[in-house]
């Protein structure tokens, strides 16, 4: 058995093979990945042999895409993939991995299912349409407090910490950690006092930089920002609260306990999607893990704010000590509503022209919004900016 196709053996081949003329793709998710890796995943579907781990397994000729979820390769991908969430996200060891499905949004809903204590309420952090979406799904399920809450600024900043007396006895605070519509963000996870469990929806700056996650009971992340492709749902959570579950009729497969007792394999996960998940960790190991990404994305974001902050056309949304390195979202200024929606579009229009994709903001907000992450290459901020520039001076 012999394979038809020449896969790539090195970073630098990969990098050689990816490089090719694509628009500046500012999209918020699915979004970017590294070209690598899209040659590593094209490689591993042609032969699962590809990824270096898999090297030595033995030569059948198959495709990742149509192995057994519980055959020993992919059962290696699995395990390699939840390695690199401990060593390269640094998801404690405290903490169960588990890449489940459904979105970020099925996780609005289990997190209620699994951890609210009867006779407890749940306190939550609104920060936004997803922390308002999470709300909803925990209000199925008993007496919610919105213990903070940015809505009266419209959502441009991050609301003061709520006092421990406010979620005192609680099931769980809830909080979203970056707002991708609003472009606000947590710039490190804060800590809770007593040992209410503290649960976070990082689903869009997971990976970008170092967060103290062992502040953190129980976290999850949609993989389509920084993690991978859309289907697969990275979820962490501490191990002594896996069996906490205290509802009896919560289906099985909604349950944390069912998924952790084989992990990620109770049913048919997204092989592929995890596979991809593995070599996007394994590309941020290699360009200096989270402080490495924590660099490049401070950098990226500094230019763009610096330029909409000294422009007379553009402003930020996001007020400057809650800004999101992850999501830059800005408005057209100094014109009434109907003309800036107008000139809005015109500028998208006129972006696209000239190959930047994805800066149309969140249909809740308008506006313009620039996702930035990890995988998008600091000279497309260069070239956004630049057009900007020119733009504003001939607008
Ligand atoms: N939370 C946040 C912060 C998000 O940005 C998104 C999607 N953009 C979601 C939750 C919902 O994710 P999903 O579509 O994976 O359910």
């Amino acid at each position: 058995m012999s394979t038809r196709y020449q896969l790539h053996t090195t970073w630098a081949s990969l990098e050689r093979m990816a490089t090719r003329s694509k628009p500046y793709n500012f999209s918020a998710g699915p979004a970017i990945l590294p070209p690598v890796v899209f040659e590593r995943a094209a490689d591993a579907i042609r032969d699962l042999r590809s990824p270096p781990h898999l090297r030595d397994a033995p030569r059948t000729g198959l495709s990742v895409l149509e192995i057994s979820h519980r055959s020993p390769s992919f059962g290696s991908i699995v395990h390699r993939a939840e390695t690199l969430c401990h060593t390269v996200l640094g998801v404690p060891t405290t903490h169960q991995v588990l890449f489940l499905q459904g979105g970020a949004s099925l996780q609005f809903a289990m997190v209620p299912l699994n951890l609210g204590q009867p006779d407890h309420a749940s306190c939550y952090i609104d920060t936004g349409i997803w922390s308002k979406k999470a709300i909803v799904e925990a209000k199925l399920q008993g007496e919610v407090h919105v213990v903070a809450t940015s809505t009266p600024s419209g959502y441009d900043r991050i609301p003061p910490f709520p006092a421990a007396r406010t979620y005192a006895n609680s099931s769980y605070l809830h909080l979203t950690t970056n707002n991708t519509i609003y472009g606000t963000e947590y710039s490190d996870i804060p800590t809770v006092d007593g040992d209410v469990p503290l649960v976070v929806d990082c689903s869009s700056h997971i990976g970008s930089r170092p967060l103290n996650l062992d502040n953190v009971a129980l976290g999850y992340a949609g993989a389509q920002k920084n993690l991978g492709p859309s289907g697969v749902t990275l979820v962490f959570v501490r191990k002594d609260l896996i069996d906490r579950c205290a509802h009896d009729r919560v289906p099985h497969i909604l349950r944390y306990a069912t998924h952790a007792k084989q992990p990620s394999l109770y049913n048919t996960p997204n092989t592929f999607g995890i596979m991809v998940l593995m070599f996007v960790l394994e590309w941020i190991e290699q360009q200096g893990g989270l402080t490495g990404m924590a660099a490049s994305n401070g950098a990226k974001a500094t230019r763009l704010y610096e330029y909409l902050d000294s422009s007379q056309l553009f402003s930020a949304y996001a007020q400057p000590e809650s800004r999101s390195q992850m999501n830059v979202v800005w408005n057209l200024d100094g014109m009434a509503s109907q003309e800036r929606t107008t000139a809005t579009a015109r500028f998208i229009q006129a972006a696209e022209n000239e190959g930047f994709v994805g800066l149309k903001g969140h249909r809740s907000l308008g506006g313009c919004r620039a996702s930035m992450y990890n995988a998008f290459p600091a000279e497309g901020v260069d070239a956004l900016v630049a057009f900007m520039a020119e733009y504003e001076r001939t607008a």
